[in-house]
């Protein structure tokens, strides 16, 4: 290895898998002097996902929620590499992972090995399909940056289609109809964001789509937000009736083609109806699946044998059937809903755990170097000594008390347009469930103060205002 890559042979190499919530939860709280620390994902940022649905119509500018992973490293008391690569396999005899580097430009080596003694997975989940035929094809996800990007150019793309010369009527209502397929927060959120942008900007920019311009939010249960409270899922469907948004529930998309969707809707009295929906742009936001990286480590390990959604973890986190693997985040099964809040949770926890670890080897370790001066020393210096191992044995008592993870579940709080939001917090062992604007501005100001950085928080305000004072930027680019 060149002089780069040398690793302190004293210490063990922990590698971690991502750069999302839960590993970045982690690298925050984590004392890197103990470990060689090596952290490979394909992302060499940190993403603050909760306000991605805001970047699809340019009310916030991606990069304003976005930190820089050499950032946050390079404030580390010690170093800790970064590898700008994708895991494509773990394999957890060899305590080795493989990795790629998957971005445009490459060197002469592209592709390698790590080897760990600890490995936190922490690479997220994909998008779901339920490999329903031609959704990966037509439509966008809501995932990631360039996800939101894409989402962006094409509602403008759309917008300008629909208004060319001699459109026909049929065509430029079709191009002008913004379906959302899942009634989880993602699209929830994408659907008031997306409504926003045409009631304050788009009416006025381009007054000849006001007519035909729809938002159509497709759930295939028979209600949206199923993780909040009654009270709130019908004040949403209230709200988006009122903001001229249509739900569909009891809807199950079968087929996408590149105009049209094909769905199932259950009346009451539960026959079906074939419905042809054609649309223009199509968010797909019908929750996760397991990443290949995960499910091929799953299937090298019989106690995963029966685990669907995601590695089954213990109560500290270890994947079960492994000693020296942890996961966390959406790529874990712990019980927990797939969150921001459970991911970085988990992640401070492993922090703990991890540097309570190094501490109990350090102290270990101590203790064996004073019992082999205590063999062979006088009397006197016997007593001395047998005090200091007193001291440390105690020492080691307070450093071992760490628990198993407990989440503490904050709330859920999600977006629904025209200045309101929905919030189920708890509250002193209880719950109160809020909806409307108050709820909307306790929305804003909890997310900007959960922002990563300072930086991110003045560039997050910053836009809010912008987009207030002139309206979101319409061009497409
Ligand atoms: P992620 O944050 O997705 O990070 C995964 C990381 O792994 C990324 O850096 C990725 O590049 C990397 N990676 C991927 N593949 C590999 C590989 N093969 N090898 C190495 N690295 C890899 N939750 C909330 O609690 N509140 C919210 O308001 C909220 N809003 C959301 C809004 C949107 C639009 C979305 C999509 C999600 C939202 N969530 C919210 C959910 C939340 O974002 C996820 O639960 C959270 O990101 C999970 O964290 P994670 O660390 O497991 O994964
Ligand atoms: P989700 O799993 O919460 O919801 C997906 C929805 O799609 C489900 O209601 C499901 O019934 C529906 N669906 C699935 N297949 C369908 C089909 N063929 N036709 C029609 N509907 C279909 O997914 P999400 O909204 O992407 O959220 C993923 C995770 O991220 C969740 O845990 C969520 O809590 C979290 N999240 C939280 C927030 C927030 O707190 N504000 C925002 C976004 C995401």
């Amino acid at each position: 290895p060149s002089e780069q890559e040398e690793v302190d042979a004293s210490k063990k190499t922990l590698v971690i898998l991502g750069t999302g919530w839960g590993a970045v939860s982690l690298l925050k709280k984590l004392d890197t002097e103990n470990y060689n620390v090596i952290v490979i994902s394909p992302r060499n940022f940190f993403l603050f996902t909760p306000l991605l649905p805001s970047c699809t119509t340019g009310t916030i500018e991606h990069r304003s929620i976005m930190e820089p992973i050499r950032n946050i490293l390079r404030h580390k008391k010690a170093q800790v590499k970064y590898y700008e690569a994708e895991a494509t396999k773990i394999d957890h005899q060899k305590k080795v992972v493989y990795i790629n580097d998957d971005s445009e430009i490459k060197g002469d080596t592209s592709s390698t090995e790590v080897p760990y003694d600890m490995l936190v997975v922490g690479v997220g989940a994909e998008n779901a399909t339920f490999g329903i035929p031609g959704v990966r094809e037509h439509s966008c996800f809501l995932k990631e940056v360039a996800d939101a990007q894409r989402i962006r150019k094409r509602i403008m793309d759309c917008v300008e289609t629909a208004s060319f010369k001699d459109q026909s009527p049929e065509e430029r209502k079709r191009l002008l109809h913004m379906v959302v397929v899942g009634g989880g927060p993602t699209g929830v959120e994408f659907a008031g964001e997306l409504q926003d942008f045409f009631e304050q900007d788009l009416k006025k920019w381009v007054p000849e789509i006001v007519d035909n311009f729809h938002v159509t939010l497709i759930e295939a249960l028979p209600n949206v937000l199923p993780m909040f409270s009654k009270q709130l899922i019908d004040y949403t469907e209230n709200a988006f009736k009122e903001e001229s948004i249509t739900i569909k529930t009891k809807t199950m998309v079968k087929n996408v083609t590149d105009k049209t969707i094909e769905a199932e809707f259950t009346r009451p009295d539960g026959t079906k109806e074939k419905e042809v929906i054609p649309y223009g742009l199509l968010v797909w936001a019908t929750g996760n699946t397991l990443r290949p990286v995960v499910k091929d480590l799953m299937s090298q390990i019989p106690a995963q044998k029966d685990s669907r959604r995601g590695l089954a973890v213990n109560e500290y986190l270890v994947v079960n059937g492994t000693e020296n693997i942890w996961a966390v985040g959406d790529c874990a099964i712990a019980n927990y809903a797939p969150t921001a809040q459970v991911a970085s949770q988990e992640g401070a926890f492993l922090a703990r755990l991890f540097n309570s670890l190094a501490k109990t080897e350090t102290i270990n370790a101590e203790l064996a170097k004073l019992s082999a001066e205590q063999a062979k020393a006088t009397s006197d210096e016997r007593t001395r000594i047998l005090n200091n191992i007193k001291a440390l044995q105690r020492q080691l008592r307070r450093v071992k008390q760490i628990g198993p993870f407990e989440y503490s579940h904050q709330g859920s709080l999600a977006y629904i347009g025209h200045d309101k939001a929905v919030a189920d917090i708890t509250w002193l062992s209880g719950n109160i469930a809020s909806g409307g604007t108050i709820t909307y501005w306790f929305w804003k100001s909890a997310y900007v103060n959960m922002c990563f950085s300072t930086r991110n928080r003045a560039l997050v305000l910053l836009d809010w205002v912008k987009s207030y004072i002139f309206g979101r930027d319409v061009s497409r680019e």
